[in-house]
């Protein structure tokens, strides 16, 4: 199967996904808007057992932004890494900014519009939902 790698801003944390990324998604609600400190995250699920942390696992820190929600960031450069659900805990939602060659990446549609930035106009014609979905 198809590997690509990834890593966060200063490189301490390496990563490799393999398969395909599951829907990609933009995602505009705050939280996501506040972690990036952009209009939107661009996130994708993958099964853990298809996630492989190749360095720096120590360096990564993560954040409860809501209960039983983790964001994983490096701890030295900040970048945002993937995230976790206490309720899903197959899945790790990678950030796709980190990867150097992402494969096979089909977009699924916005979520959370409802919190879109005013200073970002969605043009795509991808499907628009008001809040989040799955
Ligand atoms: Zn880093
Ligand atoms: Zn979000």
């Amino acid at each position: 199967m198809a590997t690509t790698t990834g890593q966060c801003l200063c490189g301490m944390v390496r990563y490799r996904v393999t398969g395909p990324l599951g829907e990609v998604r933009y995602c505009h609600c705050r939280m996501c808007r506040r972690a990036t400190g952009s209009a939107f995250s661009a996130n994708a699920p993958v099964p853990v057992e298809r996630f492989a942390l190749l360095a720096g696992a120590e360096s990564i820190r993560e954040y409860e932004a809501s209960p039983g929600a983790f964001r994983c960031f490096c701890g030295n450069c900040g970048s945002p890494v993937f995230a976790r659900l206490a309720r899903d805990p197959g899945h790790v939602r990678i950030r796709l900014g980190g990867l150097e060659a992402p494969d096979g990446v089909v977009v699924t549609g916005h979520v959370w519009t409802e919190s879109k930035a005013d200073w970002f106009t969605i043009q795509d014609d991808l499907p628009q939902h008001r809040h989040g979905f799955g």
